[in-house]
């Protein structure tokens, strides 16, 4: 037996187990026999929601932790003002590009995976079997999508945390970096995000000849219907609800 050294999540300790003296083991069966598959891909499901969660977590940690440091950060004038005094670094245009990025991308997966959790309960407790079976189609479909893009998206906001503290980023002392370290297992286990991608396009895709996925767009094509007549006013409860517009921006003071 002996402890992974891992890149990061070390408040996790996990061992390497070689059982039997030669290498040899005996197993016993737990189950039925031949239903070990679909038994552990209900586990899976479950699993695949929650390591998307994960995503979803450090990607809202480290925009927290980011919006303050630029909060804190003096560093250059404000291109207004040239040669005038320093400001905190979240005036500056491109710390707030990074930010805003941060900021959309972390509440399109936190949408993303309520949705997804929405649909595993309407499969449970839906009122109608009809319901319940629309639900189930939705959850399986979404479920790849969510495990992939939250956790791709984790990478890439724990990312940008580390670049808006510049330098100090990368020495341990601030601690932004652990998040990226933390981050970088989501989109490997449980399946990786490159499986996550055959198991939508191989078969969730495909399930019930694609009805699923014609329903999901449906769904948006109805949600976003009026739109030419409204222009981008039609966006507005989504873009409020993201949290895009200027006054939804972080403060800079
Ligand atoms: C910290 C940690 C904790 C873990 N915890 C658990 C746990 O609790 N339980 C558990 O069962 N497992 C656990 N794992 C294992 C983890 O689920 C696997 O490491 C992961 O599923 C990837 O499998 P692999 O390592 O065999 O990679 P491989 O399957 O060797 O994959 C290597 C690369 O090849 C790609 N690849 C593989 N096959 C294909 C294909 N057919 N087509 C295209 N690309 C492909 C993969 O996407 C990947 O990029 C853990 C791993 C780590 C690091």
């Amino acid at each position: 037996m002996s402890l992974e050294h891992k890149l990061g999540i070390h408040a996790s300790p996990t061992c390497v187990l070689q059982f039997g003296d030669e290498g040899g083991a005996i197993g016993w069966l737990v189950g039925e026999e031949n239903r070990g598959m679909r038994c552990m891909f209900t586990m899976m499901n479950h699993a695949r929601i929650n390591v998307g969660l994960q995503g979803v977590s450090i990607a809202e940690r480290a925009y927290q932790q980011a919006v303050a440091y630029a909060r804190d950060r003096v560093q250059s004038a404000d291109i207004s003002q040239p040669g005038g005094d320093g400001v905190p670094i979240i005036r500056h245009a491109d710390v707030r590009r990074m930010l805003m990025t941060m900021k959309a991308n972390t509440e399109a997966v936190r949408a993303l995976a309520y949705y997804n959790a929405a649909a595993v309960d309407r499969a449970h407790f839906g009122a109608s079997d009809d319901e319940r079976k629309a639900a189930q189609g939705l959850a399986d479909l979404l479920t790849p999508v969510t495990k992939a893009f939250a956790t791709d998206l984790g990478v890439e906001t724990t990312s940008l945390a580390i670049q808006i503290h510049g330098g100090m980023g990368y020495v341990e002392e601030t601690g932004v970096a652990q998040h990226y370290r933390d981050a970088r297992i989501a989109p490997i286990y449980e399946g990786t995000n490159g499986i996550q991608a055959m198991d939508l396009v191989g078969r969730k895709l495909m399930m019930e000849g694609g009805l699923h996925w014609r329903e999901l767009f449906q769904q948006i094509r109805d949600d976003l219907g009026d739109l030419p007549s409204k222009g981008i006013w039609a966006f507005w409860p989504l873009i409020w609800r993201m949290g895009l517009m200027p006054c939804k921006m972080p403060r800079s003071g």
